[in-house]
């Protein structure tokens, strides 16, 4: 039976250890399996720019009807770390790790439902549109396989994107603009206790900083964060250099770039304070994306979760996955939850019947885009 064949292919998957950077021996097993349904593939040239052991994966197949639209799927190769030698067990139609791994089903419950999804059309040559899988590498260090995508693979009619978590029919219509910064404060050093006076404390820099900004959620669609702080060298020296990292998000782009200005401003603020510079490097990690609820791509996933059973639940998300990227190259995107819980610990599930459930919806959007179009 075909949710048979669909487990076993998932328990495949989630023995090859794929941490970020090291996805090669899993690529190669996902390259024979679609090579085996009759995929052409490539591996791209993004290993010198993301520092992974590969290549993208991007493997083609042409539909049968000319000019077709080209429907592209995507799951990422790559696992969060403690990822090496996950073992799977399954209990009462549950998967879990046996407890001291992730379970790695962010993101192969996305590859395996990919692979069983398209397997299941092409036997029933229901395959009529172009189809593109691409897996990408180093998908959980910043989306940087997705970021090295050559503009002409991430281009299609309509891009899926498997790698959320919940039920299966939860659709993301959107997510936040994001930005990173690191910030370095420098003071002066001097001895704590025999010239504290001619010292300037970079780490009291840092701390006015901080407790000048906003942090958390700042409304329903932004938040903030300060994620780390390095410096200091002993506790009898005033520190001269301290580090600091953070990051904002939101789903407005109004919003995104006052809060961004409010934190740049509490850190020069704060070193000005005690006679201190600060030096703020801002980088995007990504664009908002928002797919209208009435496009022809939300059209399209509604009839395919009809058609799969599933019950469609459209959200937004604080979280950035591969589709941020896709859409940001102009291409129509969702990202879909894959029945995955508890991701990024050792306490990750995924329940069968959700897989399942997964795996029809990827077989019906391919047979509902491939006809939308005729
Ligand atoms: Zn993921």
């Amino acid at each position: 039976m075909s949710t048979d064949r669909l487990v076993a292919t998932f328990i495949d998957l989630v023995r090859i250890d794929s941490p970020s950077g090291l996805e090669a021996a899993l690529a190669g097993r996902c390259a024979a399996e679609l090579e085996a349904m009759g995929f052409s593939i490539h591996f791209d040239a993004s290993a010198a720019l993301t520092g992974s052991n590969t290549g993208n994966l991007i493997a083609e197949l042409p539909g049968t009807a000319p000019g077709a639209p080209v429907l592209l799927l995507s799951a990422h190769l790559d696992c969060v770390e403690p990822c090496r030698g996950v073992e799977p067990v399954v209990t009462d139609g549950v998967i879990s790790s046996a407890g001291n791994t992730v379970l790695g089903a962010d993101d192969k419950a996305g590859i395996a439902a990919i692979f069983e999804g398209v397997r299941r059309t092409i036997e029933a040559g229901s395959v009529r549109g172009d189809i593109r899988v691409i897996l990408t590498v180093a998908e959980e260090c910043g989306l940087r396989g997705a970021k090295a995508l050559d503009p002409a693979d991430a281009a299609a009619d309509l891009c899926l994107v498997l790698d959320a978590d919940g039920d299966p029919g939860g659709i993301v219509v959107g997510a936040p603009t994001h930005y990173t910064f690191t910030a370095a404060f420098t003071g002066a050093a001097s001895h704590a206790g025999v010239a504290p006076e001619r010292g300037r404390s970079a780490l009291l820099m840092a701390a006015r900083a901080i407790d000048a900004m906003q942090l958390g959620r700042l409304d329903a669609h932004t938040t903030a964060n300060v994620g780390t702080i390095e410096g200091g060298t002993a506790t009898n020296v005033v520190p001269a250099r301290v580090t600091l990292a953070g990051e904002c998000r939101s789903l407005d782009a109004h919003r995104i770039d006052e809060v961004r200005a409010a934190m740049d401003a509490a850190m020069k603020e704060a070193a000005a304070s005690l006679d201190g510079e600060v030096e703020v490097v801002w980088t995007k990690e990504y664009e908002a994306f928002h797919t209208p609820e009435d496009s022809a791509a939300i059209a399209v996933m509604r009839d395919a979760c009809a058609d799969a059973g599933v019950t469609p639940r459209l959200f937004a998300t604080g979280g950035g996955s591969d589709g941020s990227i896709f859409a940001e190259r102009g291409t129509p995107t969702v990202v879909l939850s894959c029945g995955m819980r508890s991701v990024h610990s050792t306490e990750e599930t995924l329940s069968v019947a959700e897989l399942e459930a997964l795996t029809r919806l990827v077989s019906a959007s391919i047979v509902r885009f491939a006809g939308s179009r005729r």
